[in-house]
């Protein structure tokens, strides 16, 4: 979902913007949130063109991944072949072609075989996309220094990554995440543009850096058009009770689309969220995939606990809709994991964020969060399955972050500064977009 979502709204966005835009989408999908949003969009998107690219299974024995969503990538990559009379079918042909970062080594290609602009996507930070891209280069120039005795990892243009904030596997280059991060991270000089779901005041430094060639010199211009538009969905019910709560007083706590915690950890946020004392909103996840997600919110938490905080708070196990959750006037905060889809809607809305980062991307993802003003970061809770973090301490956090004003106000500028990325015709984000339709269509 951190993956399809930016994809849904891009594209919205081209087409409310005059574009005729077809939607390729994998089929079979990972999870069932993935196979409910597509019906959903295309049934309220009915004029955006549907091509299904349906993949070949990937054959377990022939795989060492044991997550589903990496054995996803490896089955796309295996089924490139089909794609290209997929491409090929498209009537009126295509001018343009926008893809996932993640998906580039299967993609570029072809859209360069084909002569097709390619653009690329990216769904993570600035700062973290420049990881990725310079990649390649940590292992060939400076292996030596990647992962050994020094404490950070230098990347020109960008301040230092501390060791700590990069994603473990990425010291393995053996590791299937690793090699395939890699081999898309060495197509991208290949690609039209780099798009971003951030904005110039939210990341200014790297945003420059990447583009004045201090990064890499070879890659083409990276284009910040984000937070990207939410497009539109139902609201669900659990919103009559935030209704209920006052300006500013509610927690919302999410770990995104994919990430579960331990049963201790989620007992002990549990404790730290009754500790607390605001009312809370929180979406319970106890497994990766949703359709294996089965277990009892009474059996995680117990009755008791249910029973002490039944007035106080809401535990949802299932999709909400985010974006409208935190568009709320009574949500004061967000407890997050950081997936760049979550930090682009909390700083969309002005919304403070206590950043707990748990895997992958996430804990550079956090630093940008803090530095930016939008949020803090408690970094010795360390990566997801480290250790337990006890209630007490979850609870004197969100404290903190609730009762924060200067957090709070420097949040709501963030939000203002996003509002203007992208409203108004001069808005940094709006431009940046519209010069790539227009772009497109002098081409023509
Ligand atoms: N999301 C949602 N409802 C849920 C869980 C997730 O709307 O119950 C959305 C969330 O708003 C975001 C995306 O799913 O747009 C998750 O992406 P993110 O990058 O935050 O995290 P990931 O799931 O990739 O770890
Ligand atoms: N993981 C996840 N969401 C992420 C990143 C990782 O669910 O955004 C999963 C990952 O696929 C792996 C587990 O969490 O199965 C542990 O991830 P870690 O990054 O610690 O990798 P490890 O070093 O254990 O391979
Ligand atoms: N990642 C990683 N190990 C993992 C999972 C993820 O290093 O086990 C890194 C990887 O570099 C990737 C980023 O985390 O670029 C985001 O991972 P992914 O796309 O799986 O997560 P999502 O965007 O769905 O949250």
């Amino acid at each position: 979902m951190g993956h399809l979502t930016p994809f849904l709204r891009l594209a919205a966005m081209l087409s409310s913007r005059g574009c005729l835009v077809t939607l390729i989408t994998v089929k079979p999908t990972v999870s069932v949130a993935e196979s409910t949003h597509i019906s959903t969009f295309f049934s309220t998107y009915p004029h955006i063109n549907r091509l299904d690219f349906e993949i070949l299974p990937c054959n377990p024995p022939n795989s060492t991944n044991t997550d589903p969503f990496f054995i996803q990538f490896e089955a796309i990559s295996r089924s490139v072949h089909l794609l290209k009379p997929l491409l090929l079918s498209s009537s009126p042909p295509l001018s343009a072609i926008f893809s996932d970062f993640v998906g580039s080594v299967t993609v570029t290609p072809l859209a360069e075989h084909l002569s097709i602009p390619n653009y690329v996507v990216s769904t993570t930070s600035a700062r973290f996309s420049s990881l990725f891209s310079y990649l390649p280069f940590l292992f060939s120039e400076n292996s030596a220094k990647f992962g050994g005795s020094d404490n950070d990892v230098q990347i020109p243009g960008l301040s230092p990554l501390p060791l700590s904030t990069i994603p473990p596997p990425f010291f393995n280059p053996t590791l299937f995440f690793t090699s395939f991060a890699i081999s898309n991270a060495q197509i991208l000089p290949k690609a039209k543009g780099i798009l971003l779901n951030t904005f110039d005041r939210f990341e200014p430094d790297t945003i420059a850096a990447l583009n004045n060639g201090s990064v890499l010199s070879s890659l083409p211009p990276v284009l910040p058009i984000g937070p990207f538009e939410p497009y539109k969905f139902k609201k669900g019910d659990y919103l009559s009770w935030v209704d209920d709560q006052s300006v500013g007083s509610v927690v919302y706590v999410s770990f995104g689309s994919r990430t579960a915690m331990s049963k201790d950890q989620i007992r002990e946020l549990g404790d730290g969220l009754e500790r607390s004392g605001c009312p809370f909103l929180w979406v319970l996840k106890s497994s990766k995939v949703d359709k294996e997600d089965n277990e009892e919110i009474e059996d995680l938490l117990g009755n008791s606990f249910l029973e002490r905080t039944k007035n106080r708070g809401i535990i949802v196990k299932g999709w909400v809709n985010q974006e409208q959750i935190l568009a709320h006037p009574a949500i004061g905060g967000f407890i997050s994991h950081c997936g760049w889809n979550s930090v682009m809607e909390a700083a969309r809305h002005g919304v403070p964020v206590l950043a707990w980062p748990l895997h992958g991307d996430q804990r550079v993802n956090a630093e940008v969060v803090e530095n930016a003003g939008l949020g803090m970061w408690v970094r010795d809770w360390g990566w997801g399955g480290e250790k337990v973090v006890k209630g007490e301490e979850i609870g004197e956090k969100v404290r903190e972050m609730m009762s924060d004003e200067k957090l709070r106000n420097k949040a709501m500028e963030v939000g203002e500064e996003a509002r203007k990325a992208c409203q108004d015709a001069n808005g940094s984000s709006v431009k940046a977009l519209m010069g790539i339709i227009e772009t497109l269509r002098l081409a023509e």
